[in-house]
């Protein structure tokens, strides 16, 4: 039986390669959300507007975690003044906000993934990979 942990890595592989196919612009360049420049998709990290070290109930949240340049993401920390303003473009005022609302529920309350969820969030993200794949022709 698969440790939590090591459900949570899986997860995160998989959605974070959720996160690369659907945020690329054909099959070899994104939109950094930060920046905005267009760069090569082996410089895009899935990069988290709430920190998953704060808020691990979002760690999995689409709406929490879009393509992102390793430059915004590693060396400005995320770069989150200019993602946010692109992050509001993107998803609109209405997800923002519930997204907002969300982050202070985890950061009052924590969150606690359970194996069935983990299992269950592999398998989708592994179905809309898939998808994806299909989708972009690759
Ligand atoms: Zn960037």
């Amino acid at each position: 039986m698969k440790t939590l942990p090591r459900l949570k890595q899986e997860a995160q592989v998989v959605f974070n390669e959720f996160i690369r196919l659907r945020d690329s612009v054909g099959a070899s360049h994104f939109k950094c959300i930060s920046c905005g420049q267009v760069k090569a998709v082996k410089f895009m990290d899935a990069g988290h507007f709430y920190n998953v070290g704060y808020y691990d109930g979002l760690r999995y949240d689409e709406d929490n975690c879009h393509g992102q340049c390793s430059h915004c993401n590693r060396f400005l920390h995320g770069n989150l003044i200019e993602y946010q303003a692109n992050l509001i473009s993107k998803i609109g005022l209405q997800r923002f906000d519930r997204l907002k609302i969300k982050a202070g529920h985890y950061k009052r309350n924590g969150y606690k993934f359970t194996r069935f969820e983990l299992n269950l969030l592999i398998t989708i993200y592994k179905e809309k990979i898939v998808e994806l794949k299909k989708q972009l022709d690759l």
